[in-house]
């Protein structure tokens, strides 16, 4: 594994996180997700990416996490970086929602428990929730660091001002933004546009989710949408009819690019978001080890020539 320094901070993130969104809930087989995170860390893949509501259902993702972590890792605890975030509906009421300081902290409690955590080393807002002041949802979290809930604090999908207003409270008060994390992979690049200079500009890392766009960016979907795939199940996040003709067409020529460098072209597209280098890690979901191990074989090869970079840019823009 490689690491790479977060942004102007101290702490250093292995290139590739592990994230528990899809595949680790309750409804998901044990046996399985113990062995992509317990494979995951022996390959040096030493973060894990968590949020209160991932499962399903809501919250059990955080104690599929908690019981590896008391059956395989406690020893390894100071070998990891385990993040989690609040802002996203978790349960009914008023609290349950958003980016209030109340939901936080009572979320971050909740978060502590499942995973049976004495802390959080990343502490996530998120979302900007669109009500909440900035500098409330902000104050909150400087507050979860200054009680010993969490070592840092990240920032997940802002609006860019939102965000610009959000570095700068967390600066004022000494508890600057560790990371960023936003959706980047090649078929989605807003974050281009300017949050990726943002963070930089102000000593973020910055981390990409769904960096094969769930699974778009592999060779799964080139003949239809097979059984057991995120696209199939009821539970996936991924809609059917994302699954489109345009952007096969695109994955398919980008398939051929990627067998021609020798790789997978889930490699080529970890290893093209990874290639900008303002990009601290990228977050993988997989559903087995062997998706895992294919990942991981992006280290071999994440280097582009400059005709294989325009070639890509070519297709991306059809
Ligand atoms: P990806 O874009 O990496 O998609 C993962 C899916 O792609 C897998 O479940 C699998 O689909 C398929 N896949 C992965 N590797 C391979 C491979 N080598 N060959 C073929 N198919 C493959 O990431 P996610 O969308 O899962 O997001 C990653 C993480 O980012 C999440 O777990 C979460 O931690 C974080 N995230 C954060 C968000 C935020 O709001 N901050 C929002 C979304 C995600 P299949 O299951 O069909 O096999």
């Amino acid at each position: 594994m490689e690491y790479k320094f977060c942004g102007k901070s101290g702490l250093k993130l292995p290139v590739l996180s592990l994230g528990l969104w899809h595949n680790f809930g309750a409804i998901d087989d044990f046996a399985n997700s113990r062995q992509m995170i317990c494979t995951a860390f022996d390959k040096g893949i030493t973060h894990i990416d968590l949020a209160n509501n991932y499962g399903p259902p809501p919250g059990s993702a955080e104690e599929t996490f908690g019981k590896v972590l008391k059956s395989d890792l406690a020893s390894h605890r100071d070998e990891l970086i385990v993040s989690s975030k609040a802002g996203h509906l978790m349960w009914n009421g008023p609290y349950g929602d958003g980016s209030s300081r109340k939901s936080l902290f009572a979320s971050i409690d909740q978060s502590l428990k499942r995973t049976g955590l004495d802390y959080f080393d990343i502490f996530y807002s998120h979302r900007y929730d669109g009500e909440t002041p900035v500098e409330e949802t902000m104050m909150a979290l400087v507050d979860i660091v200054r009680q010993g809930k969490a070592l840092y604090v990240g920032l997940s999908k802002y609006p860019y001002e939102k965000a610009k207003e959000a570095f700068s409270i967390l600066k004022e008060n000494k508890v600057p933004c560790l990371i960023y994390q936003d959706r980047y992979n090649m078929l989605v690049r807003d974050v281009e546009k300017g949050l990726l200079q943002l963070t930089e500009e102000q000593g973020s890392g910055f981390i990409a989710f769904s960096p094969l766009a769930q699974g778009l960016l592999t060779d799964k979907y080139l003949h239809g949408i097979p059984q057991g795939s995120r696209a199939a199940k009821e539970s996936g996040f991924l809609q059917q009819d994302q699954v489109n003709e345009p952007v096969i067409a695109k994955a398919t020529r980008l398939n051929e690019i990627a067998r021609q460098r020798g790789q997978s072209l889930a490699e080529m597209a970890l290893a093209w978001v990874l290639y900008n280098k303002r990009v601290t890690s990228v977050i993988i979901g997989v559903s087995s080890v062997g998706q895992l191990n294919d990942n991981i074989d992006t280290l071999n090869n994440k280097n582009f020539s400059t005709q294989e970079i325009d070639l890509i840019e070519d297709i991306l823009n059809q």
